[in-house]
Parts: structure tokens; C-alpha cells; sequence
């Protein structure tokens, strides 16, 4: 176990920082200003296991926007509102071979493809309950609050960035709305799915929120429970078939980790029964996915006998 090479592991996780930091390839997204401003050399590794303890090497005290890894959280507490039935008959659980931010809903039912895909995030987004916008988000807040045993705020420029330029997000709610899979509320919705993203997280959040998906929902330091334990597997299932935009399959078959990645840079991935890693560099592939992130976790995965299917 991790537990029994605690020392070595931090060394290795060490060697694997040096190793990748020299690797400069990808780009910082910058389809808002905002997130142009990272530096292409932030780098941070934290894995914290089920027992709690916790690694860290390089940036993982930075802040950066958790983006798209707030999905598989926010589908969780859909859940918990609402119950698997009901959320899928709003959302399904189907991969898609298209990019995260198509306008496409299933022929047959209408429903978005599942809650990874944008249109998914925002049918998943409006099924949170609360009476009004500040009260859903607070729930949200609220809730990574209890994954992360840290408060989180909302980088208000990239919020209002988001709001500002989202247009395609705003035809896919309309969309929905047409085919009433959302409700009328389709304005405050999209601000609480733009708010979503425009929380901010360190790498050490990421692995936090990871460790405690691991540890069945409950986090592994504050032992305060994040999402009740019958969804834990629902929401990880996702991000396993999902979690990786249009990587997903071979992420799967590489590295075999419930993940999600975040054009923030981030990625958070789950080893069940063990383990959360947090990864955070801001340059990305041209799947949308953080380039040292996946270096970072598919030697993780390799080295340690990570892989979910592993029968060694
Ligand atoms: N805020 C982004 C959008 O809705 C999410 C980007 C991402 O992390 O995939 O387009």
C-alpha cells in the first residue's frame, strides 16, 4: 500500500515533478482572457490517500478556475436532490464522440448525452434545488466545501467573462428548454452552471475532492461526508466513461482512473478504495486536457498498479 512506502512515494512524486515540469508542450486555453493569464509553467502534483495522508510537490497552493471538473461533483448533488430515475430521465450516461460544447440531444428521448458534455451540465445544473440563484449556489459552495474541508469562492472576472461570451451555452439551454428538458428559470441556470466554473480550487482541492470519492464519499481528513454514499458510484462511473472529453476511451484503457479534467488545467481522478490524485498545469493537448496531468497519472497508474482492471 501506499501507506507502507509513504517515503519513497513522496521522493517518487518528486522525480515524476522534475521529469515533467521540463516537458513544454500544449497550450493555456484562452478562449477568455482570464484564463490566458496562467503561467504555462505552473506544475502541481497532491495525492492524498484514504487514511489521509497527503503528498504534495510543486503548485498545488495556486488558485486556478475548477471549470469542467465541477460537473461530476454538481451530477452528484443532482442525484441526492432528486434520485438516479428522475436525473436520468433528464440526462443520460451515454459517451459521445462528440466535443464537450455540441448542440446534440438524443434523437429519441431529447436528453443530452451525459452530464460531462455541456448540455448535460447545464440539465444537471438546473435540477438543483434551491429557492433562487444565491441559494443554489450557496448549496454548490457548500457542498465543495464539505468535499475539499476548504471554502471556495468565485473568480468574479471569469464568471462574468463566461457570461458574457457563452452564446453556444445559451443555445444549448434554449435548446432544452424547447424540448422542455430544463425549467423556465434557463437565465438563472446558466448562471449558476457559468458560477460553477468559475469556482476556484488549488491541487490539493483536486485531490481532496478525489481522495474523498475514493473513501466512499466521506472526506478522509474532516471525516465529514461530501454526498451520500449510494451515488459515489454513479458519479465515478461517469467520469470513467466521460470524464475526459474526447479522450475518454483511451484515458481508460491507459490509465484506468474515474477522472475529470477542466480547461483550468486541472485533473481530478479517483483510485476507489485508496487514493485521489490532484493534478494541476495549465497547458493543455488538443483533446482539452492538461498535458503534464496525464503524464503525471498515467505513471501513476503504470508505476503502482493503479489501473481499475488491474488483476496483477
Ligand atoms: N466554462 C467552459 C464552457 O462551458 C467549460 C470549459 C471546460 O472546462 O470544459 O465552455
Amino acid at each position: 500500500s501506499i501507506q507502507a512506502v509513504a517515503s519513497p512515494f513522496r521522493s517518487y512524486l518528486n522525480d515524476l515533478h522534475e521529469k515533467y515540469q521540463s516537458l513544454n508542450e500544449g497550450t493555456v486555453a484562452d478562449y477568455i482572457p482570464e484564463l490566458a493569464l496562467a503561467d504555462p509553467n505552473w506544475f502541481g502534483i497532491c495525492a492524498v490517500t484514504v487514511e489521509g495522508q497527503v503528498f504534495e510537490v510543486g503548485n498545488c497552493k495556486q488558485l486556478f478556475t475548477i471549470q469542467s471538473i465541477s460537473k461530476a461533483f454538481v451530477y452528484g448533488l443532482a442525484l441526492e436532490d432528486h434520485g438516479r430515475e428522475y436525473v436520468n430521465s433528464k440526462v443520460s450516461v451515454e459517451p459521445t464522440g462528440e466535443a464537450f460544447n455540441s448542440i446534440v440531444l438524443d434523437e429519441k428521448t431529447n436528453r443530452p448525452y451525459n452530464p460531462m458534455v455541456n448540455a448535460g451540465a447545464i440539465a444537471t445544473a438546473d435540477l438543483i434545488k434551491g429557492n433562487g440563484g444565491t441559494e443554489r449556489l450557496k448549496r454548490l459552495l457548500d457542498m465543495f466545501q464539505r468535499y475539499t474541508g476548504r471554502e471556495h469562492d468565485i473568480n468574479v472576472p471569469v464568471f462574468l467573462s463566461e457570461k458574457a461570451t457563452g452564446h453556444r451555452n445559451r443555445a444549448i439551454a434554449y435548446l432544452m428548454r424547447n424540448f422542455g428538458m430544463i425549467s423556465e428559470q434557463i437565465d438563472e441556470t446558466l448562471d449558476l452552471y457559468f458560477q460553477q466554473c468559475s469556482m476556484m480550487v488549488n491541487g490539493r482541492d483536486l485531490a481532496m475532492m478525489a481522495a474523498t470519492l475514493a473513501n466512499g464519499g466521506m472526506n478522509p481528513i474532516t471525516q465529514e461526508r461530501a454526498i451520500d454514499e449510494r451515488y459515489v458510484q454513479d458519479v465515478i462511473s461517469v467520469m470513467l466513461t466521460c470524464g475526459m472529453y474526447d479522450y475518454s476511451g483511451e484515458w481508460t484503457y491507459r490509465v484506468g482512473m474515474p477522472a475529470k479534467s477542466g480547461v483550468g488545467g486541472g485533473i481530478t481522478a479517483v483510485v476507489p478504495g485508496k487514493l485521489g490524485i490532484g493534478t494541476f498545469s495549465p497547458p493543455l493537448d488538443v483533446k482539452g486536457n492538461s498535458v503534464r496531468g496525464i503524464k503525471v497519472c498515467e505513471n501513476l497508474s503504470r508505476d503502482f498498479g493503479l489501473h481499475l482492471f488491474n488483476a496483477a
